[in-house]
């Protein structure tokens, strides 16, 4: 690129986020100093406006009496072209975003949210997850596993069939853990595997899942793709993700012959990485 054409599009550029910064500012809320992000955003007589949850009788400007009714598209329109703060700002996160993606970032991908480790249930920050897993008390962890090389987990039971502690395994070289998880939903158990990269899932996992008794004369296996780390089980069940296992079959099947335990069976899994 030229030089005079950079200076160009730099000078543009800084023309336009002086704008945005000035429209960032005539619209922020003067309460919780936020730029709104609800549907609708009240105003007041004077032409201020607040977030609708942070709106009061008056006007925290002028102290008009602000009409349940009155609310400015305007400013709606304007919150729509602005980039705004990420609601773990004060824990550290510096990701500014449009209002439509920012909520998917806090949800999904921020490394500031917290995530319940799916062992002891306690929630964490998702950055922290990972040396929590080697230290967590809950969980079976172990670290260095490769891809497509079947690993296999055992699970020994003393009473009935519950849900189990899940093992946490890190694929060698790379930020990827998996949990596999097993989960009493109603009359199931329901086998399924979570994917965590620290923060966006940039690469998807799929799996080959077997389940099978001490001779083999119980067996059940699919295959599937990695549960994201924030699904809930119920969703992972409706989202097809889970290899559900009838509980009472299950039990008549694993019981121990040599009595230590109760219940014990095996789980074979092959790890892939899928094409994004
Ligand atoms: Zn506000
Ligand atoms: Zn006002
Ligand atoms: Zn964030
Ligand atoms: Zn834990």
């Amino acid at each position: 690129m030229s030089k005079t054409l950079k200076n160009k599009k730099d000078k543009y550029q800084k023309e336009k986020d002086h704008i945005l910064d000035f429209l960032a500012r005539e619209v922020t809320c003067s309460v919780c100093l936020m730029i709104p992000r609800t549907k609708k955003i009240p105003i007041c007589r004077n032409g201020h406006t607040t977030c609708k949850t942070c709106k009061r009788m008056e006007c925290p400007v002028c102290r008009t009496r602000i009409e349940d009714d009155m609310f400015s598209p305007l400013t709606l329109n304007i919150t729509d072209l602005l980039a705004v703060s990420c609601i773990f700002m004060d824990q550290g996160c510096t990701i500014k975003l449009k209002k439509k993606e920012i909520v998917n970032h806090e949800k999904k991908e921020c490394k500031f949210r917290k995530l319940p480790c799916q062992g002891c249930k306690v929630k964490f920050e998702a950055f922290t997850l990972p040396n929590h897993f080697l230290n967590c008390s809950k969980t079976l962890c172990e670290e260095d596993v490769k891809l497509v090389e079947t690993n296999t987990y055992h699970y020994y039971l003393y009473t009935q069939i519950v849900s189990c502690e899940p093992s946490v395994f890190k694929l060698e070289n790379s930020k990827n853990w998996f949990l596999l998880c097993a989960d009493v939903l109603e009359d199931r158990l329901l086998f399924y595997i979570k994917h965590y990269s620290g923060e966006e899932r940039k690469e998807t996992f799929s799996y080959d899942l077997k389940i099978f008794n001490e001779g083999k004369t119980f067996t059940r296996s699919m295959s599937g793709v990695c549960t994201p780390i924030d699904m809930e089980i119920v969703d992972a069940k409706k989202g097809g993700f889970t290899l559900d296992v009838n509980i009472e079959a299950m039990a008549k099947m694993c019981i121990c012959i040599d009595k230590e335990y109760n219940f014990g069976w095996k789980v074979e899994i092959n790890l892939f990485q899928t094409d994004s």
